[in-house]
């Protein structure tokens, strides 16, 4: 089953907005199996973002990101990636959707409260580089009221 990398942003954390985060992934139907509060250092910041090194935006994205502990998740289900985007809604909160996670709590880019994988590959490295430990095999008892 399709899995995603989920990050809750160290603005969204300060905000309050983890139980509201978690509670939106869960009330969709998709299963969380891994979950981790975790500060990183630049070098894994830069890592993470390793593909936006050329942007002017860069440095100041990699201090935002270690400036306070972030919430890693894997979450699992079916279209889970893109399905995953559209909850968290555009990258400039000024034009995510209401009802989007950004949409809602959100104004300026560079405080935009939370992370999602763009893509099935991308996905899959992000989930390797945040939970070498591996993440946790169970499978929902509601498996089958979710999917037919
Ligand atoms: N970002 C920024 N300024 C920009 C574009 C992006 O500060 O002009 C930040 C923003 O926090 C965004 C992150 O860099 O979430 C990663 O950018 P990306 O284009 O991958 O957007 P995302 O996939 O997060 O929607
Ligand atoms: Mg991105």
């Amino acid at each position: 089953m399709e899995q995603t990398f989920i990050m809750i942003k160290p603005d969204g954390v300060q905000r309050g907005l983890v139980g509201e985060i978690i509670g939106r992934f869960e009330k969709k139907g998709f299963s969380l199996k891994g979950l981790k509060l975790i500060t990183v250092d630049r070098a894994f910041a830069e890592k993470h973002y390793a593909d936006l090194s050329a942007k002017p935006f860069f440095n100041g994205l990699v201090e935002y990101i270690v400036s306070g502990p972030v919430v890693a998740m894997v979450w699992e289900g079916k279209g889970v990636v893109t399905t995953g985007r559209k909850i968290i809604g555009a990258t400039n909160p000024l034009e995510s959707a209401p009802g989007t996670i950004r949409g809602d709590y959100a104004i300026d880019i560079g405080r935009n409260v939370i992370h999602g994988s763009d893509a099935v590959e991308s996905a899959r490295k992000e989930i390797a580089l945040w939970f070498p430990e591996g993440v946790a095999e169970w499978q929902s008892s509601l498996h089958c009221w979710i999917y037919e």
